[in-house]
């Protein structure tokens, strides 16, 4: 069997592929075996688990999540990508290449059913902040994610409160999920190379650890206080339509406050007092 994320091995395919990578969709492909390693241990992929991969591109990480045991079902949004690593990776039976957009197919049907789920995935990064959120948000069973994701993304999703990084995906975030860093990459790793450094990040999905109402509450009230970072809080959650004087009053805070300063157990509190506010 090929080694899949040799570099050597993806120059060849894309050359008698006469394939045209499109960085418009984030087709920058692994071409660093250490990498896909680093990424398959953090994921703890072993023989019984089942592994949602989002972008196969032409199936580096999917081989190394393969390599282990683990199932894998890995979406491709590029239809002759998809093909050519179907084909690729005949050999595994425990793989399937699913043709698909990542953000619009219904993840959780790709589920064998009653079976827990891991993510692993180096992400297109266009879409990076709405998949992260699908994912945490979404009815799937994951009980782990490890994804590449842009640096600078990498730095929001850690950054503290009050910080320039932290904002709304940041905190939207924490909502669902522990965010850990497992290491940085450079772009070096990729063919063609991106214009960016990378980073990977280990989410370990876990119940929000304060006070807080539901997840879309919770969700409204934080991108009301990050959508104009400009206005003090009570202004922010005027202008989202938000009763901000009561809210504020009910939660404790001070509306000359700006959002970003809040913490994440603030949101929580905020968001009980918009539940009880309604
Ligand atoms: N996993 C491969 C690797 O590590 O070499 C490819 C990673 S590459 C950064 C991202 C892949 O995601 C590309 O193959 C791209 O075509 C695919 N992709 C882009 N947008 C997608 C979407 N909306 N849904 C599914 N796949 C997508």
């Amino acid at each position: 069997m090929i080694n899949l994320s040799a570099p050597s091995t993806v120059r060849r395919l894309i050359r008698e592929n006469a394939f045209r990578y499109k960085k418009s969709i984030g087709q920058n492909f692994l071409v660093d075996g250490n990498v896909v390693q680093t990424i398959v241990k953090a994921a703890g992929a072993a023989p019984g688990q089942f592994f949602l991969e989002i972008g196969a591109g032409f199936g580096a990480l999917t081989q190394g999540l393969a390599n282990s045991g683990a199932s894998v079902v890995a979406v491709e949004i590029d239809a002759v990508l998809a093909e050519v690593t179907r084909k690729l990776l005949a050999d595994y039976p425990q793989v399937q290449i699913v043709t698909g957009d990542a953000l619009r197919l219904d993840l959780a049907s790709l589920v064998p059913p009653g079976q827990r789920c891991r993510v692993a995935a180096n992400l297109p990064y266009y879409i990076t902040s709405p998949l992260l959120i699908k994912l945490v948000e979404s009815d799937l069973p994951v009980e782990l994610l490890v994804v590449m994701v842009q640096k600078e993304v990498g730095e929001r999703l850690l950054a503290a409160p009050g910080t320039k990084d932290y904002g709304a995906l940041s905190v939207k975030l924490f909502f669902h999920a522990e965010v850990e860093l497992v290491a940085q990459v450079p772009r070096t790793v990729f063919f063609p190379p991106p214009h960016v450094d990378s980073a990977i990040l280990r989410l370990l999905p876990r119940p929000f650890p304060y006070p807080a109402a539901d997840p879309a509450t919770f969700s409204r009230v934080v991108r009301a206080a990050f959508a104009h970072r400009r206005k003090n809080l009570k202004n922010a959650l005027l202008a989202a339509g938000l009763a901000a004087e009561a809210l504020l009053e009910t939660a404790g805070m001070d509306g000359k406050r700006r959002g970003e300063s809040l913490s994440p157990e603030e949101f929580g509190r905020l968001s009980l007092a918009a539940a009880a506010c309604r």
